[in-house]
């Protein structure tokens, strides 16, 4: 880590970065300066459901029924009004990219919006007024578990066929800040013979594929049931793992599941804030990775929006689970939070502070009452500038062990300054417009 790095911008990326350069009329960001963070899981509109889902006890099946009592609701109009709060509650904490895992795409009753994906333009309107990129994970849902037909709320999730699900999502368009990806709800909504079109679909198009993937024990249950295999094995049978795909969760694994992720560079990502909230189990984190799969996070359910707390929680689950310390290092989980997690939402030029890369710059105050006092480690600023203080270096590790959400003060998303000193600059008031999007929501 080095302070007084100058790091110069053109057409979004990082055109140079010099050590020891006066800062001149470049912004001055002071604390320490990290790369965007990569929020690699994201459902939106659970955003509606935080504080209300932890009155008495249940499981995750208890939960998502709330959930779904929220999802029956939702326009496209009240979906971009929240979305866009809750985006802007991400760069307020440092993410500069969501993966968004979107499955509430028609109406109630599953009629089709006039424009099919109006559910999915609302996301990527979301996102562009929030300042942030996102990559729409169209997620498809057929069956309320291996083959039965959908529940009255998941026929808005379902599009009916896998081939009518890519014809509708072939009609998404990438823009600057938004990619398209595709989305396996999991093995229990999307039946074997339909996992091969989207697969193929993705494929053509060199796009992401995230699956939801042993979240829960019934879901194994389940699939050696139907199909006598685990729901691993089924993906990797049809042709779905390899480094463009991502297992979410992956809680509940065989070793040779954890074989068959890790020998296909399949990407893992864990949302252990969720996971710990809905009581799903810790997930094999750190035997996925031995194997050979790369980590990323997410916030999931937005129990909390806070990648810090992420990266700090698949550390501190491994230590109570063995008794022993250290399983990763601090610049080992910022990875996960950064290349790793922009590289599964199909963003390889984001997540480094190097030349060339998107120019996605995170502040981390280190004179917070959590962070001062872990002495400078470096404050970096950039065309930007990073602060003068040169000092010991245990700067990654006050981040990901100390610091919350709340010690962001300056976030650079593409080059352009979206939230300066903790303020937003284009939702001024997120906690204001997420009262306003949630009270909606609730009427
Ligand atoms: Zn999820």
């Amino acid at each position: 880590m080095e302070s007084g790095v100058l790091i110069e911008v053109s057409g979004g990326r990082i055109a140079s970065l010099q050590a020891d350069s006066a800062p001149g009329d470049a912004v001055v960001l002071d604390g320490l300066v990290i790369p965007g963070l990569a929020n690699a899981h994201s459902h939106a509109f659970h955003r509606a459901l935080r504080g209300a889902t932890q009155l008495g006890g249940g499981t995750f099946w208890t939960w998502r029924e709330t959930m779904y009592r929220v999802a029956a609701a939702l326009t496209p109009d009240e979906y971009l009004e929240l979305a866009r709060a809750v985006y802007a509650e991400m760069a307020l904490a440092g993410i500069t990219c969501v993966g968004e895992f979107h499955y509430l795409h028609h109406a109630p009753g599953g009629v089709t919006y006039d424009d099919p994906n109006a559910m999915g333009e609302a996301l990527i309107e979301a996102a562009a007024q929030a300042g942030i990129r996102i990559t729409l994970l169209d997620t498809c849902y057929l069956s309320s578990g291996f083959g039965a037909p959908p529940d009255e709320t998941q026929l808005r999730f379902s599009d009916g066929s896998g081939e009518a699900w890519a014809e509708r999502v072939s009609g998404l368009k990438e823009r600057d800040h938004a990619r398209v990806g595709a989305a396996v709800h999991s093995v229990r909504a999307v039946p074997a013979d339909q996992l091969g079109v989207i697969g193929a679909w993705a494929a053509q198009r060199n796009a992401p594929i995230h699956a939801h993937v042993s979240e829960q024990p019934a879901e194994n249950e389940g699939c050696l049931a139907a199909y006598g295999v685990t729901p691993t094995r089924l993906l990797a049978d049809r042709g779905l793992l390899g480094p463009r795909t991502t297992a979410v969760h992956a809680t509940h694994l065989t070793s040779e599941d954890i074989a068959l992720l890790g020998g296909s560079a399949t990407t893992v990502c864990m949302c252990p804030t969720t996971e710990r909230d809905l009581a799903d189990g810790i997930g094999p984190a750190r035997e996925v990775q031995d194997a050979g799969s790369p980590l990323s996070l997410g916030s999931d359910s937005q129990a909390v929006i806070d990648l810090f707390e992420e990266a700090r929680a698949m550390e501190l689950n491994e230590r109570l689970r063995t008794r022993r310390r250290g399983h990763w290092t601090a610049d080992a989980l910022l990875r996960a939070a950064t290349v790793d997690g922009h590289a599964s939402l199909g963003w390889p030029e984001a997540g480094t502070l190097e030349v060339g890369a998107l120019a996605d710059l995170v502040t981390i105050s280190l004179d917070s009452v959590r962070t001062a006092g872990s002495l400078g480690s470096v404050r970096t600023a950039g065309s930007f500038d990073s602060g003068r203080t040169a000092g010991p270096l245990h700067g990654a590790e006050t981040a990901v062990f100390a610091a919350t959400s709340a010690d962001v003060s300056d976030v650079v998303a593409g080059g352009r300054v979206i939230v300066r000193r903790g303020v937003h600059q284009l939702v001024p008031d997120v906690a204001g417009a997420l009262r306003q999007a949630l009270a909606r929501v609730a009427s």
